[in-house]
C-alpha cells in the first residue's frame, strides 16, 4: 500500500508526504517547515515519522522548508550533488545521481529521470511498492519518453498542468517570463499535461493528481476541458487539483481520489 497527500502543489510552493509500510518520505519542502508541519497535523502526520527528503531541484518554491525541517526532526535530505550547492551545509545530505534507483527496505523503489527544465539537475520520480506506483512530473517543459516510462503502469500520476495558452497569453506576466514558462525548459500546460496522461492511461490508474497550476494563467475549467479532450477515459472522480495554499486529503494508491479516508479527516494539535 501506498498512502500520500500532495501537501502543496504550485508555482509558491511543493511539498508532497508518501508513505509505504517501509518508509515515509516528503518529496520537496517548498513551505516554511511551519506551516507543512501544521498541514501535516492537519492530517493527522507526524513530521517525526518522515525518514528521508527527497529534492527535486532547488528552485526555492521546491526548497524553501528544507533545512529547517530536517535539523528540526533529524531527517536526511536525498538529492544530486549539483542541487546540494544550494542547501545549508549544515544538515544530513546524501547524495545520489540523476537515473539512480533508491531503495528503502526490502521492497520500496524509487526510480528516478532527468526532465527538461531550467534548473541545475532536475528530476522526476517514481516510487514503487508491492503492486503499487506513485510517479510525480511536474516542473517539465517538454516531457522525454523516459519521463513518460516513468508514468507507464503508475496506480497514482502527480502530473503538472501550469497553464492555460490563451490564459497565459492574456496574463500580466513580462514577455519574458512567459516565453520562459513555454519554453522546452519551463513547464506543461493543460494540452500538453493531457496529452502526456492519453499516453499513459490504463484502467487502474486511480488517482491523478494535476499539479504546479499557476494562479496567473491557468483556470479549473479550462483544465477539465482539456483532460475530457485527450483523456476521456479518465473518471472525474479520479482526479484531484492539487493547491499551494492547501493540502489534499491523505489519500491511496489503491482507491480514486474521491474514496474518503476516515482518519483523513482526524483533526490533530499543530505542532509548533
Ligand atoms: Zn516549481
Ligand atoms: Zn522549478
Amino acid at each position: 500500500m501506498i498512502d500520500f497527500a500532495v501537501i502543496a502543489s504550485g508555482s509558491k510552493a511543493n511539498c508532497t508526504y508518501i508513505r509505504t509500510p517501509e518508509v515515509t518520505l516528503l518529496i520537496d519542502c517548498g513551505l516554511s517547515a511551519r506551516e507543512a508541519c501544521k498541514r501535516l497535523a492537519i492530517l493527522g502526520l507526524d513530521p517525526g515519522e518522515i525518514d528521508a527528503i527527497i529534492v527535486t531541484h532547488e528552485h526555492s518554491d521546491h526548497i524553501r522548508g528544507i533545512s529547517v525541517m530536517s535539523r528540526k526532526f533529524q531527517i536526511p535530505v536525498y538529492c544530486t550533488p549539483l542541487t546540494s550547492r544550494f542547501l545549508s551545509d549544515d544538515i544530513n545530505i546524501v547524495t545520489f545521481h540523476v537515473g539512480d534507483t533508491l531503495t528503502f527496505g526490502a521492497g520500496t523503489e524509487i526510480c528516478t529521470t532527468s526532465v527538461r527544465h531550467d534548473a541545475v539537475d532536475p528530476l522526476a520520480l517514481s516510487i514503487s511498492f508491492d503492486s503499487y506506483k506513485f510517479a510525480i512530473l511536474t516542473d517539465t517543459g517538454l516531457p522525454s519518453e523516459e519521463n513518460i516510462n516513468l508514468l507507464k503502469n503508475a496506480s497514482t500520476i502527480v502530473i503538472e498542468a501550469n497553464y492555460d495558452e490563451e490564459c497565459l497569453d492574456l496574463c500580466e506576466y513580462p514577455w519574458k517570463i512567459k516565453e520562459r514558462i513555454v519554453s522546452d525548459y519551463g513547464h506543461m500546460s493543460n494540452t500538453l499535461a493531457a496529452q502526456t496522461l492519453a499516453k499513459v492511461w490504463h484502467k487502474d490508474l486511480k488517482n491523478v493528481v494535476i499539479g504546479h497550476v499557476s494562479e496567473k494563467s491557468n483556470l479549473e475549467e479550462r483544465i477539465f476541458e482539456a483532460l475530457s479532450t485527450f483523456v476521456p477515459d479518465l473518471p472525474r472522480e479520479c482526479i484531484t487539483l492539487g493547491a499551494a495554499d492547501r493540502s489534499t486529503e491523505l489519500l491511496s494508491c489503491a482507491y480514486p481520489a474521491r474514496h474518503r479516508d476516515t482518519n483523513a479527516e482526524r483533526v490533530c494539535e499543530v505542532s509548533q
